[in-house]
């Protein structure tokens, strides 16, 4: 399988360079040329397989210059009960006759992000040696929350790989926070930094971008990278959770062979959606992707008009991890729904960063309107929707995923569609407990506990579900990252750390 920028055709690489490589120099992203297919024998018999194997037969479609074995290695180190608590690995929740939620957040960090974090490190060092880089490779991050955590879980003492995360000190939550300073792992650093997340992730891209300082530790040994959400090895195993849910339904006689599904993701950076889009073009029968945002409702706009309009305000809500005006994913799809015209992506994006916004031409769309429903909910109905359905189906939703039921009832109101529906579920409800108690018993309710625990031992209560030991070991774990530096000094707490 041959890979181009999305800036440029021209440009061909393998996937193990693309994994290593991250970002293409010329600003693109990595892309296969073209999406290999499966046909609905192939997707029925997957059901057959348990999840790592699932993984195993998708990815080996798309890292065609990967050793079956090497992949196999990959998937079962990623995919184990222990570290995603049950079998399945992602689990389906029937919710009523017509809605199924995926549940991704079975993993060690407790959002849908392990579901690729805890397979990247292992790519990463295959694709290292397949290209030759002899070198230890290091891993910078700058997280709003979710991400850092989950790249440490997934990199802690990987062979060959260090980590390093910085975090702002007032911008995560107490329990992000934590889960951060009593990080494991003897390959791992982190430290807060005195600023917001734009400083930490202007700071981190500042190392990026210093050629001398990268020469300097390439030639000890040293190779800088980047856990990005746009990394290709990052995109390629969520395409798999799609794919095996819909074999998983034909095996649960749920669905039959060949039916159409609707499936539903709470998006930020177009990432997850990406996967379903590519997961449909693979041969999954999909009526429709419903996209859903929160109040940053940039997506809704696109998709329903065509045009990308960044310049607006950035709003901050309970979905967090969904505020992004920048959804860097949206690229990929570009270059596949106008038949890999790398040159129309060129200038698409060119407009974007010069003036905020960009129209794509008619053609796609009315390409874009016949795949995606889009629209939006607001903080109101995010908490409405986890008390209602907490009240109708005694489930209860975290706000990401609440926000995508939200939006799919309103597609269901609005089009009378009856086909099946997965709505994607990304995050755990004990992730975010204080919205969830808020909704289900009242802000005063909320008021009341005193730290991140005592929320989590309120829902547990109004839940009849146990928190994630993950979070609830978080109160007995010792503190080994308490540092914070200024921002000019993030380099300096690098270097120290790398040598
Ligand atoms: C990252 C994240 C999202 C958004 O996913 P994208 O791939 O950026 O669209 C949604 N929910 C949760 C909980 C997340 O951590």
């Amino acid at each position: 399988m041959i890979y181009h920028s999305t800036r440029d055709i021209t440009l061909e690489i393998n996937a193990a360079d693309a994994i290593v490589k991250g970002l293409s120099s010329d600003g693109g992203l990595f892309v296969p040329d073209e999406i290999p297919k499966l046909s609905m024998d192939e997707i029925v018999s997957l059901g057959e397989l348990l999840y790592p194997d699932r993984a195993t037969e998708i990815l080996g479609l798309y890292l065609t210059d990967f050793r079956k074995n090497e992949i196999k290695e990959c998937t079962q180190k990623a995919y184990t009960k222990e570290k995603f608590e049950t079998e399945s690995i992602a689990p389906i929740y029937k919710l009523n006759d017509q809605t199924y939620i995926l549940e991704l957040w079975h993993g060690p960090t407790c959002a849908f992000k392990d579901m690729a974090l805890q397979i990247l490190p292992h790519l990463l060092t295959v694709s290292m040696e397949k290209t030759g880089v002899d070198k230890e490779v290091a891993i910078l991050v700058a997280t709003s929350g979710d991400t850092g955590k989950a790249a440490l879980e997934g990199f802690k003492n990987v062979p060959g790989t260090k980590i390093f995360v910085f975090y702002p000190t007032g911008g995560v939550s107490l329990m992000q926070k934590l889960q951060m300073q009593t990080q494991e792992g003897e390959n791992v650093g982190v430290c807060a930094i005195e600023g917001n997340f734009d400083d930490a992730q202007n700071g981190v891209k500042e190392i990026f971008k210093d050629r001398a300082y990268n020469m300097e530790l390439k030639s000890s040994g040293i190779e800088l990278s980047s856990a990005n959400s746009i990394n290709w090895g990052r995109l390629v195993p969520q395409i798999v959770y799609y794919v095996s849910s819909y074999a998983e339904l034909i095996k649960n006689e749920e669905i039959s062979c060949g039916e159409k599904i609707n499936i539903c993701v709470p998006t930020g950076n177009f990432g997850n959606i990406l996967a379903a889009y590519y997961a449909m073009e693979m041969g999954v029968p999909v009526n429709k992707l419903i996209c859903a945002s929160n109040s940053n409702n940039v997506l809704t706009e696109f998709i329903r008009t065509g045009v990308y309009n960044r310049n607006r305000e950035f709003v901050t809500t309970i979905s967090p991890s969904m505020d992004i005006l920048i959804s860097s994913n949206l690229e990929r799809f570009l270059f596949h729904a106008s038949g890999n015209d790398s040159e129309l992506v060129r200038e698409l994006m060119n407009e974007l960063s010069e003036t905020g916004q960009y129209e794509i031409p008619d053609r796609i769309k009315t390409k874009l309107a016949d795949i995606f429903y889009a629209a939006y909910c607001d903080d109101k109905f995010t908490i409405r929707t986890i008390a209602d359905i907490e009240r109708n189906y005694s489930y209860v939703m975290d706000p990401h995923t609440a926000v995508a039921q939200n939006v799919y009832e309103q597609y269901v109101a609005q089009t009378h569609d009856a086909t099946k529906t997965i709505i994607a579920s990304t995050a755990s409800p004990f992730k975010f407990s204080g919205s969830v108690v808020e909704a289900i018993a009242g802000a005063e309710e909320t008021e009341k506990t005193e730290t991140e625990f005592e929320l989590l031992d309120k829902l547990s209560e109004l839940s009849g579900q146990k928190p994630p030991k993950s979070l609830s070991d978080l109160l007995d774990k010792e503190i080994r990252f308490d540092g914070v530096c200024k921002k000019d000094d993030m380099k300096t707490v690098v270097d120290t750390f790398l040598r």
